[in-house]
């Protein structure tokens, strides 16, 4: 299927690995010209290199800390007027409810929720003037399912999660549809650090912890960057214009939901 974006230009933050990498890797398949961002400039620049290589698009690079607002200042002066916007950061440290405090909780909020919400705020103006313009925040099952040892994700996704369902109404008479992907458990760096917390706590290897969890998965297995990335370079495509504000679990079944 020819996803119609061939030639747009992309900003995907945190992509020098993992989620973010995978969806830089399957936009820039669908001829995407890219800027790509993550704070250890090494790693990136060599996926912005391997990305150019395979796939001929322009790729430019931002080596910052994008929950900064000096990072924001920096790749919003690299993007311009992007045509498509991918947020990502890594995610909050696991816990228990009682751990947190409030600076803990204002750390969260500013990686995963308020700095997409000023990536989407700075750009969203520039898509609704050309009449299009696609977002995808990459968010966490834990939207649509607590995971207790991860509250400070739950509770910075979930209010990013709130804004988009409103926000994405309101820019979509313009052209300019906002989506959430909701990754489970993928086969990434993410993945394999609490791997290890299950191992310390459980006193069990690394291997008999990622089976542990892979078992809870209907799939059983994890899910891999490329999966994920094809599902955002849809949500990027021509043909998503009709889904608007909607919260796409990729899981393998893990949550046991009806809808
Ligand atoms: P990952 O493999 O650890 O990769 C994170 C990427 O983001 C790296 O390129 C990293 O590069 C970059 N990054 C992290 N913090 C950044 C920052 N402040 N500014 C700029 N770049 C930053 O993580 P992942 O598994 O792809 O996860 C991506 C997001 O999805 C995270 O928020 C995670 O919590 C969430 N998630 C992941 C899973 C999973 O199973 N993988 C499940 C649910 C939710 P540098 O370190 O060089 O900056």
């Amino acid at each position: 299927m020819d996803l119609g974006i061939a030639g747009k230009r992309a900003l995907v933050c945190a992509s020098s690995k993992g989620l973010g990498l995978g969806c830089a890797e399957a936009l820039a398949a669908e001829g995407v010209n890219l800027v790509m961002n993550a704070r250890g400039a090494e790693a990136l620049e060599a996926s912005a290199a391997a990305i150019r290589e395979r796939y001929g698009v322009t790729v430019e690079t931002v080596a910052c800390d994008v929950t900064t607002p000096e990072g924001q200042a920096e790749v919003l002066a690299k993007a311009g007027d992007v045509d498509i916007l991918v947020t990502n950061a890594g995610g909050p440290p696991p816990g228990m409810w009682s751990d947190w405090d409030r600076e803990d909780f204002i750390k969260a909020l500013d990686a995963n929720m308020l700095t997409p919400i000023a990536l989407m705020k700075a750009l969203l103006p520039g898509m609704m003037a050309k009449g299009w313009g696609r977002v995808v925040n990459i968010t966490s099952q834990s939207v649509r399912a607590p995971i207790g040892v991860l509250g400070l994700s739950n509770a910075a996704r979930t209010g990013l999660t709130g804004y988009v369902a409103g926000t994405s109404r309101q820019v979509a008479p313009h052209g300019v549809v906002i989506n959430n992907l909701l990754p489970g458990i993928h086969a990434t760096d993410r993945a394999i650090s609490l791997d290890g917390g299950v191992s310390r706590a459980q006193n069990i290897s690394m291997e008999e912890a990622k089976a542990q969890r892979e078992a809870t998965i209907p799939a059983r297995r994890y899910g891999t960057r490329e999966e994920f990335g094809k599902a955002c370079a849809f949500l990027c495509s021509q043909h998503a214009g009709f889904i608007i504000g909607q919260n796409l679990l990729l899981d393998g079944g893990a949550t046991n939901l009806t809808m």
